[in-house]
């Protein structure tokens, strides 16, 4: 048996046999030719013919899958309109009196390697769309259909270099058990997809297509990111076990929907979703999650070449409050700086990013930005119910001025006669070990804290959250990060406001009964781990587990 890592990208357990899905090899060798007319005109007809086919997957995909996920081929038609790509592909016709699939293989190639060298990893999946977009128009132009994923006879584990979205949308769900993939990362489409689509994937794998054969039978583990090939019969019975164990927890878990977040002794606990896109939205309501509790906006900010505008982020939160209709949606204030950079903000670069110039510390430097993100969120606060959060404070000072700028934001608006929301919540994020300090203070002037663990975490042991070498200090059940969280929410509490959870330890199992004992009033999780947390949750008596609690 063959174990290979990879990265994990969809949940789950596959065991079965593997089906490689070869590139399709369409020749696309340079050729003099006799007619530009004539080339220009096969490739205006490939052009059009792949926009009825995209206008179709687009509708399947919309059935199948869900209206957010089929939004992709919207985004094919139109890079086949604009006429920058075919723009392209026609100048190299029109100057080098060549064939239309030499031109259109070369103009792939080009914008591919453009998206792959750009720095935010969102726009590098993106030469994916390019390279399937290029795909189909050369299958058009040389009458050539590659293996499809819709015609499968019998159910099996496909591993290929890549997925392309077109690929993986078109799968027949209940004959793909899972994917392998040589490239790709978590963010890439192919990765989205089998998510949604709940079809354990693995992404990532090192030269894989070289190392297993049609046939072989795989062992793949969605979560942790392995594939074991050709597995003996007594690591198969262990995995089959475990995929029969993991199936029992999923289908407990969707009985849960519905039902709430309250413990034996009936203490309300909050689970709400994380989410980074208005996209992500989609999963926090199919997962049952009781509100947003942190939206990164930033993500808004990465995702874009140039500041997105008022008007652009309007639009994104009005979505997210809409869809999420009387629920919570706290919205986090911009959080660049340490690991998030964006190019067009232009921060200079330092030594220590994490204890430098980001977050809050931005927005009340760079206020004209702020006050542009102040009024997207107060204009769209009326489509529903607004929290804003504010990230990384350390002192009593920022969480004054932030919320001074915020009274200047309303005054104007009121001034314009543009209505916003009486009724907002105003928070912040207890993520800096100064903040849980001083939360005392702190909570006098706010409505809620949300505690960041991922961060409280590296600050307290000091310990980068990036960093590899040092990860084995990680440690967010160190005795002085519980500490620090127990003693805000008695700050908070002792103020009557609520204390939430937003990192990564809100989604862990093993500490949910110790924050609930503490007195939690909210844990906002991954979407997919919403339903886990309120199992937790209905499984304790909290008044049991307080009189045990010793930190
Ligand atoms: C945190 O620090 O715990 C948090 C939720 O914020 P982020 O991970 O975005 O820094
Ligand atoms: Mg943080």
């Amino acid at each position: 048996m063959m174990k290979l890592r990879g990265i994990g990208a969809s949940k789950g357990i596959a065991i079965g046999k593997v089906l490689i899905k070869k590139q399709c090899n369409i020749t696309t060798d340079k050729k003099s030719i006799q007619s530009i007319d004539n080339e220009m005109e096969r490739l205006e007809d490939a052009k059009k013919q792949a926009i009825e086919q995209l206008k179709q997957l687009q509708d399947n995909a919309t059935k199948n899958i869900g209206e957010s996920e089929a939004r992709i081929f919207e985004v094919h038609q139109m890079i086949l309109q604009d006429e920058d790509f075919m723009g392209r592909a026609k100048e190299i016709i029109q100057n080098e009196a060549v064939n239309a699939e030499y031109a259109v293989s070369c103009t792939g190639k080009e914008y591919s390697s453009l998206f792959k060298e750009m720095e935010d990893p969102y726009m590098r999946e993106r030469a994916a769309d390019i390279v399937d977009i290029s795909k189909r128009l050369l299958e058009l132009l040389t009458n050539q259909q590659d293996l499809s994923l819709s015609e499968l006879t019998e159910p099996v584990i496909i591993a290929a270099k890549d997925l392309l979205p077109s690929d993986t949308v078109k799968i027949d769900q209940k004959k793909v058990l899972g994917f392998i993939l040589e490239e790709g990362g978590k963010m890439s489409h192919s990765s989205i997809l089998a998510r949604t689509m709940k079809i354990p994937a693995i992404v990532g794998v090192q030269s894989v297509l070289s190392k297993i054969q049609d046939g072989d039978e795989v062992i793949l583990d969605g979560e942790n990111g392995y594939v074991m090939i050709t597995p003996n019969s007594e690591v198969k019975n262990e995995w089959l076990k475990k995929q029969k164990e993991y199936k029992i927890k999923l289908n407990r878990f969707n009985q849960l929907k519905g039902t709430k977040s309250i413990t034996k002794d009936g203490v309300v606990v909050k689970v709400n979703a994380n989410i980074g896109m208005p996209e992500d939205v989609d999963a926090a309501i199919e997962n049952d999650a009781e509100g947003i509790g942190l939206f990164r906006s930033e993500f808004l900010y990465m995702n874009s070449k140039t500041m997105p505008s008022e008007e652009k982020q309007f639009k994104a939160y009005k979505t997210v409050l809409e869809k999420m209709k009387d629920k919570m949606v706290i919205i986090r204030t911009l959080d660049v700086g340490g690991d998030k950079e964006i190019a067009y903000l232009q921060i200079p670069k330092e030594s220590n990013p994490f204890l430098g110039y980001r977050a809050i510390r931005i927005c009340l430097d760079k206020t004209d930005l702020f006050k542009t993100q102040l009024r997207a969120l107060l204009r769209a606060s009326i489509y529903g119910k607004l929290g804003i959060m504010f990230p990384m404070i350390c002192t009593l000072e920022e969480v004054q001025k932030a919320k001074k700028i915020l009274e200047e934001v309303k005054k104007s608006l009121q001034n314009e006669k543009i209505p916003f929301s009486e009724d907002i919540e105003i928070g912040i994020m207890i993520e800096t070990p100064a903040a849980a300090m001083i939360s005392d203070i702190l909570a006098k002037e706010v409505d809620f804290f949300s505690i960041g663990t991922n961060d409280l975490t590296q600050y307290t042991i000091a310990v980068d959250r990036m960093n590899s070498q040092v990860a084995y200090l990680y440690n967010t059940h160190h005795l002085s990060v519980l500490r620090l969280i127990q003693k805000t929410i008695e700050n908070g509490h002792k103020e009557n406001i609520w204390v939430g959870i937003c990192g990564e330890a809100a989604a862990d199992p093993t500490l949910t009964k110790i924050f609930v004992a503490m007195g939690i009033d909210e844990l906002s999780v991954n979407s997919g781990s919403v339903l886990e947390i309120r199992q937790m949750i209905q499984n304790i008596n909290k008044k049991e587990s307080k009189a045990k609690l010793k930190i």
